[in-house]
């Protein structure tokens, strides 16, 4: 991926490379053909040059030999002349004026066709003799330009005269002429033979000179003699002020280009050829267009073929460009993009990594199957849920393979799984449950991808199924009230006996029989009757603890057994119980009450076999029947003897409130982080003058029954509000309140008062009440609990967990704090399902918004594991035993000396936050 980049540079900076190669061979390509044609010039004009040398040569040769063959006519003459001592004109007349000499002359002149004569004059211009018809004419022509020239110069080299008409040919003629000279050096005279120019013409023209060649003959003096092709330039024409012509004649010939000669308006190569002998000069002039003519075609070809090749290689380049340009930018393109690819890339991974991390460290097992049925994800929360091997999900398994996997180490063996909801296996996605062979229970549920896929969540529900079931949701069998029937209530009595006996803890059995259904069925029909029956069934529900079983075994008869419950803890729940039941119940529009005798028997005591406890439970509700209905008995022998202790405790009791002997003892509830105390609770005692103290669980049922739970409990309150008004600091002070407290109608007003009386502050007063407070008629003690909040008092759930407890209930309900049970900190070391119900229970009641408190903390590792749940106070023998007024005082004077000696922060008190 990283390596796209560079690899695109490198072809872009080739590509630029190649258009400079290909600029660079189309600029060598024109620079070349320039050359190439300029050299071809130089070729031409080189050729030009050779050409009209050669054939200037050619040319002055043939008319030298046309000038000299008549030359040597005159010479011959002038030689005779001179041989006969001719010395003055006389003599020349005389010696060769005569016929014969004018025959002889005649003779030679038919020898030289381009002489139309021969003539020979005398020193006065006068002919002697001449070839021309005879007798020779008598004239002169001293004033001829060749006569004034050798009259007045001895120069013995032949003439060559200006061009005229001829007077006898009547063409352009010029005389060669030729000095006769007296042995004393007299001039004598002259031979002369008018030469014809035409006669040039007709070897010019057998030389087949080519267009825009001309040929001229020229006197050394630059006059015109002859010019081919003729009619061009007139013979007689001076071109002597052509200095360059000038200077090529000096120097005996030559070779230059003129702008123009011999009426050619254009440049001319003008090749001079100067003769020898005469003073003639033959020109080969050749116009510059013509000379170059074929250079032209071949520059025009080269161009052509140069404009053509640089044209396809400009369009070749141009092309070459748009692709390149084309590719840079797609290349720039897929670069940008390959960064932004890299970004994303990055972000992506930076993202899978939170999201793998997330994954495995969620708390939620997590799976998917992809189309193919691979599994695709499975974080480690699904792999322990599961139990499934790390080689085995190393390896990439496909779900069919993990379901083998699964089957084969006996996953199934247990349940399949129930679905919870059978509406939701129809679309595609499904829920349920399975206990898994170690026990545990997992909630599987599954969605089906739209591509095929699926995802799964595994949820380890182990304690919230074990929570519902000792909240008391088990699924039970009586068709009508959800209770266990006779016959899963024998069979899970004995199932609790065997604990009992393998725990070597108690159990009691209660039986109970409805007063008064009967009357109530008969009257308001079976339908009622039924409506009663299940009402019964679910405020019996709601006292029993979600350990309890409770069975209906027919009819109106109810039984339940509590399991590791001794009588003392027993006769509180027949209490609650009674209570429960009594009330009216609203069956449509009629409201009807019944009542409720009860039996009870304790295992190990009244009996070792569900049987015998379930007969002696039986017998006591047959003496509770008997003692007036409405009550509770406990079986068989001691029945009498408990009883009268009972009647015993109840005087003794009435004389304790009498004479106040109770005193309360304070145990201290503290932040659970740091271990201060925020508050204490007060907890009641009675030091009894003969048996030594007495538990306040054993005399507060009796003092509740006997109707004297209202006064001591006003006592309590004012005792323990007066007592913190006096501690060393600002700490809460809790209040138990038993439920018959609430019929006390002026309670409030009380409250009140003592709170004004002892000057404490309301929000440093909790008042602990447990749920049974609202099995009667919980309108008014609602109302009772918010008045008492609205005055700033804090209210706590005591026990909570106890009964049948249900957070869920709690909503709305006026509770600050929730205080969990004892029993469920006891079980802590034992059991490893109530650490799971514990935590349920915080997270419960902290998503009501309420605080709460973790009661009989008496180990480091319960303390530990509360502060690690984060359950915000805690109380129990580890923190502090309940202790006396005066150690109390005595405690929280040290802890406020020291706390101001340290300036430790103060915790916050219990419950400050509200209000
Ligand atoms: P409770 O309100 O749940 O009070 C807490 C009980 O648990 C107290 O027993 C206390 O001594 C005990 N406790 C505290 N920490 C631990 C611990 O770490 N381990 C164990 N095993 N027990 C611990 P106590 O004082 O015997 O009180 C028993 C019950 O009597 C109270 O239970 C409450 O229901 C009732 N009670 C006590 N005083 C009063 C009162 O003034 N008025 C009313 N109405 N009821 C009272
Ligand atoms: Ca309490
Ligand atoms: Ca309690």
């Amino acid at each position: 991926m990283g390596k796209g980049v560079p690899e695109a540079l490198r072809s872009i900076s080739r590509s630029h490379w190649l258009m400079r190669a290909a600029t660079a061979v189309v600029l060598g390509l024109v620079l070349a053909s320039g050359i190439g044609i300029w050299l071809l010039r130089q070729g031409a004009i080189a050729d030009t040059e050779d050409d009209d040398n050669r054939l200037g040569v050619v040319l002055a040769e043939q008319t030298a030999r046309t000038l000299q063959s008549v030359d040597l006519v005159l010479q011959d003459l002038a030689g005779q002349i001179a041989s006969v001592g001719v010395h003055d004109r006389d003599s020349l007349h005389a010696l060769f004026g005569g016929k014969d000499v004018h025959d002889a002359l005649q003779q030679r002149l038919s020898d030289l066709p381009q002489a139309s004569a021969l003539s020979v004059l005398d020193s006065t211009g006068h002919f002697v003799n001449q070839s021309r018809p005879w007798p020779t004419p008598d004239y002169t022509v001293d004033d001829r330009d060749y006569f004034r020239y050798f009259a007045s110069t001895a120069d013995p080299n032949p003439y060559i005269s200006e061009p005229e008409i001829g007077r006898i040919s009547g063409v352009p003629t010029v005389f060669l002429v030729r000095r006769l000279t007296a042995p004393d050096g007299t001039f004598l005279g002259v031979v002369l033979a008018p030469i014809r120019l035409d006669y040039f013409a007709a070897f010019y023209a057998n030389t087949g000179l080519s267009d825009g060649t001309g040929v001229t003959i020229l006197r050394r003096d630059g006059t015109v003699l002859v010019h081919f092709p003729t009619g061009v330039v007139a013979p007689g024409v001076h071109i002597s002020t052509n200095v360059r012509w000038a200077e090529m004649v000096a120097a005996g010939g030559g070779h230059y280009l003129s702008p123009g000669a011999f009426a050619h308006s254009q440049p001319v190569f003008v090749s001079v050829h100067p003769l020898t002998i005469y003073p003639i000069v033959v020109d080969v002039s050749r116009t510059e267009v013509a000379a170059l003519a074929r250079w032209w075609r071949q520059s025009i070809a080269i161009a052509v073929g140069a404009i053509a090749a640089t044209a396809s290689l400009t369009f070749l380049l141009r092309a070459l460009g748009r692709q390149f340009r084309l590719i840079e930018r797609s290349q720039q393109r897929i670069g940008q993009q390959v960064v932004a690819i890299q970004a994303s890339e990055a972000k992506f991974a930076a993202q899978s990594t939170l999201l793998e991390t997330t994954l495995e460290h969620m708390n939620q097992g997590l799976m998917m199957v992809d189309a193919a049925g691979i599994v695709a994800v499975c974080n480690r929360r699904a792999r322990e849920i599961l139990g499934l091997p790390d080689e085995l999900m190393a390896a990439g398994p496909s779900f069919d393979d993990l379901v083998e996997f699964q089957k084969a180490s006996g996953e199934f063996a247990v349940s399949h799984g129930t679905p919870i909801d059978p509406a939701t296996l129809t679309n595609n996605r499904s829920i349920y449950e399975r206990r898994r062979p170690n026990g545990t229970i997992v909630e599987v549920r599954s969605v089906a991808l739209p591509d095929g896929g699926l995802v799964r969540t595994f949820t380890d529900i182990t304690a919230r199924a074990t929570a519902e079931q000792m909240l008391g949701l088990a699924a039970s069998q009586d068709q009508l009230t959800g209770l266990a029937n006779r016959h899963s209530f024998d069979i899970k009595l004995d199932a609790l006996l065997a604990t009992a006996r393998r725990g070597n803890t108690g159990l009691v059995v209660l039986c109970l029989d409805l007063d008064r259904f009967k009357a109530v069925n008969d009257t308001l029909g079976h339908s009622a009757g039924d409506q009663l029956l299940t009402m019964v069934a679910q405020r019996m529900r709601e006292i029993a603890r979600s350990t309890d079983l409770v069975g209906r075994l027919g009819g109106d008869e109810f039984a339940i057994v509590l399991p590791g419950a001794a009588r003392v803890g027993a006769e509180l729940a027949c209490r609650r119980l009674l209570e429960s039941i009594c009330l009216p119940y609203m069956l449509g529009s009629e409201s009807a009450r019944i009542g409720v005798s009860i039996g009870l028997a304790t295992y190990p005591t009244d009996g070792a076999t569900a049987d015998q406890l379930l007969r002696n439970a039986d017998t006591a509700l047959y003496m509770a029947k008997a003692a007036g209905r409405n009550t509770w008995r406990a079986y068989a022998s001691e029945d009498g003897q408990r009883e009268h202790q009972r009647m015993l405790l109840e005087r003794d009791l009435r004389a304790a409130v009498e004479l106040r002997q109770f005193t309360l003892a304070y145990q201290p509830i503290c932040e659970t982080a740091s271990g201060q105390p925020v508050a204490f609770e007060a907890l009641l005692r009675w030091d009894h003058p003969t048996r030594g103290p007495i538990s306040p669980e054993e005399f507060i049922p009796i003092a509740e029954q006997a109707g004297m739970i209202i006064p001591l409990g006003r006592w309590v309150i004012e005792v323990a509000c007066a007592e913190a008004a006096a501690w060393a600091m600002q700490l809460n002070i809790a209040v138990n309140l038993s439920p018959a407290q609430f019929h006390d109608q002026g309670l409030l007003g009380f409250i009140q008062d003592v709170l004004a009386r002892t000057g404490l502050s309301p929000n440093r007063l909790d008042l602990e009440v447990t749920e049974g407070v609202l099995v009667a008629d919980a309108g008014d003690v609602v109302k009772t609990m918010q008045a008492l909040r609205a005055m700033g008092v804090r209210m706590v759930l005591d026990d909570f967990g106890t009964a049948n407890s249900n957070l869920g209930r709690l909503r709305g309900l006026p509770f600050d704090v929730v205080k969990i049970d004892r029993s469920f900190l006891r079980a802590l070391n034992s059991d490893p399902q109530a650490r799971a119900l514990v935590e349920a229970i915080l997270a419960m009641a902290r998503a009501l918004g309420l605080e709460t408190i973790g009661e009989g903390v008496e180990t480091a590792e319960q303390l530990a594991l509360l502060d690690h749940l984060q359950c915000r106070w805690v109380q129990g023998y580890l923190l502090g035993r309940p202790a006396s007024s005066a150690q109390t005082r005595d405690q929280i004077w040290k802890l406020a000396a020291s706390n101001a000696r340290s300036e430790k922060p103060v915790p916050s008190p219990l419950l400050a936050t509200h209000g």
